[in-house]
């Protein structure tokens, strides 16, 4: 394995840089090429592939995005999109691609690996919704993201004496909206996995308004609904002044974290490690602090499940 490809694929994530960063610096230590496969599969059917050194990931380790800008296409979800993205890695002689991104772009991986050339996964995704490993790229910064937000508004809640509902992203994960609530002291935390019921909440808001809370903070995963209609139904069955804020796409963006920073870096170099041990149909991971891997059908087998202790503790913490 001389020659490997990287690219980032799907939803951007703080941390995709440092990322590409890894899988670059660690393949040219092993004396191998290295390219860069610009705007995801779009750009691989395209042909826009540019050789990347040393010098063209500088000072990228501390962005948030992606210098290899990422893109979604259906065309690549057929079999002619892929033979021509194929075709195109050829024409540069590449033998493996590192894939950054979740797990639609893990999907597109597998056809590649089935095409016949190696591929490796590395979870870049805000939401930590890939099975086969503890956390993703970018989920910590974007959790901190969350919770200053919260820490904000609740500044205002508690003056003003109001209701705070707040929708985070996670269409079918609710680990943002899961850590940050119990990081940000949420009365409530509403999740997709966790079937909810809005007597229940009620009963908890006026319970805490009985006992002098003044103001209360409900965090909502875009999953379950609109932040906006939940608010509403607040606001009218208990007859308080209710705010909604949809946190939207500030919750991607921004500078990673150290943890990301390392995790990705880590998950990069491993992902090069795996290629340059001949394997292909894998995603890295980290379990337990240590680097893992798994392969795809593993992980497409297994549904993403929420730490149901953690959801209880946040449960009980805000009695
Ligand atoms: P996020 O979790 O941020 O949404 P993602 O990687 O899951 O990221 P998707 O849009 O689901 O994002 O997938 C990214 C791209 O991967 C798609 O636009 C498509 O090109 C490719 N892809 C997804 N599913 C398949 C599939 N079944 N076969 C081939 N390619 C696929």
């Amino acid at each position: 394995m001389k020659r490997i490809a990287v690219l980032t694929s799907g939803g951007d994530s703080p941390g995709m840089n440092a990322a590409v960063r890894a899988v670059v610096r660690k393949a040219i230590y092993h004396d191998c090429k290295v390219f860069g496969v610009y705007r995801g599969y779009a750009g691989m059917m395209d042909g826009d592939i540019k050789e990347l050194n040393l010098g063209s990931v500088g000072d990228i380790i501390h962005r948030g995005g992606t210098m290899l800008y990422t893109a979604r296409s259906e065309e690549f979800k057929t079999k002619e999109g892929q033979l021509k993205a194929v075709e195109n890695l050829k024409k540069h002689e590449i033998e493996g691609v590192v894939v950054i991104g979740g797990d639609g772009s893990y999907k597109g991986a597998q056809k590649l690996s089935e095409h016949g050339i190696a591929t490796i996964g590395a979870p870049g995704t805000i939401d930590n919704d890939i099975p086969g490993t503890d956390f993703t790229i970018g989920f910590d910064t974007s959790l901190n993201t969350i919770i200053h937000s919260i820490d904000k508004i609740r500044d205002t809640a508690s003056s003003h004496e109001r209701t705070y509902v707040i929708e985070v992203m996670g269409r079918h994960a609710g680990d943002l909206a899961l850590w940050s609530g119990l990081a940000a002291g949420a009365e409530t935390i509403m999740l997709p996995e966790v079937e909810y019921n809005m007597e229940e909440i009620i009963d908890r808001l006026e319970r805490g308004a009985k006992r002098g809370k003044k103001h209360s903070i409900i965090v909502v995963a875009e999953g379950i609904g609109s932040g906006v209609e939940i608010g509403e139904t607040i606001q009218k069955q208990m007859n308080i002044e209710t705010r909604v804020t949809v946190l939207g796409h500030i919750q991607r963006g921004g500078s990673p974290t150290g943890f990301d920073r390392v995790l990705a870096s880590r998950l990069g170099a491993h992902a090069v490690d795996l290629l340059l041990k001949g394997k292909s149909g894998l995603a890295v991971g980290i379990e337990n602090n240590q680097l893992c891997s798994t392969s795809f059908d593993e992980i497409f087998s297994k549904p993403h499940e929420i730490d149901t202790k953690m959801y209880e503790l946040s449960s009980q913490l805000s009695i």
